[in-house]
């Protein structure tokens, strides 16, 4: 039922123009890279934690307008939050692109990255909207593994 041009409305082509929290942090806890070769998108993703809330996310990277909107929407949704709940952001958002079958899809939680749906019309393009979620994620994974080596 999505027309081409409402992959690009303007929220999504307002966050890929002017891409929100697009900078290094570089004393970040977590530095993941994620490349998208079947549109050549690239991305680092850098996440600062205090306690188990992430205090700051950040992005750079260069791709097309959905992977750098759907990376400035995600560091926007998940900064401040705890880690459980920035996976569950992850997974509702995964879900509803995906279109995942059964999968329980909070829409109050997702807000504004509902925008984003449409891309599921579009298998070639869900893999741009994912990869900065995929950086995040495994960032978040790894945190955690971490924290439970080290104490
Ligand atoms: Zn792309």
């Amino acid at each position: 039922m999505y027309d081409v041009d409402d992959l690009y409305q303007d929220v999504v082509l307002d966050h890929s123009r002017r891409p929100r929290n697009f900078k290094r942090i570089e004393d970040a806890d977590r530095t993941r890279e994620g490349f998208n070769p079947l549109c050549g998108d690239r991305v680092t993703l850098f996440m600062t934690f205090d306690g188990d809330v992430i205090s700051d996310v950040s992005f750079e990277g260069s791709g097309c307008a959905i992977s750098k909107a759907s990376a400035s929407m995600m560091t926007e949704s998940v900064k401040g939050k705890s880690r459980a709940e920035a996976e569950s952001i992850f997974n509702s958002f995964r879900a509803m692109i995906t279109r995942e079958e059964g999968a329980d899809v909070d829409r109050e939680e997702l807000g504004d990255l509902e925008i984003l749906e449409g891309v599921s019309a579009y298998p070639t393009r869900i893999k741009c909207a994912t990869l900065s979620w995929h950086a995040m994620h495994s960032a978040l994974v790894e945190e955690e593994k971490t924290v439970s080596t080290e104490r």
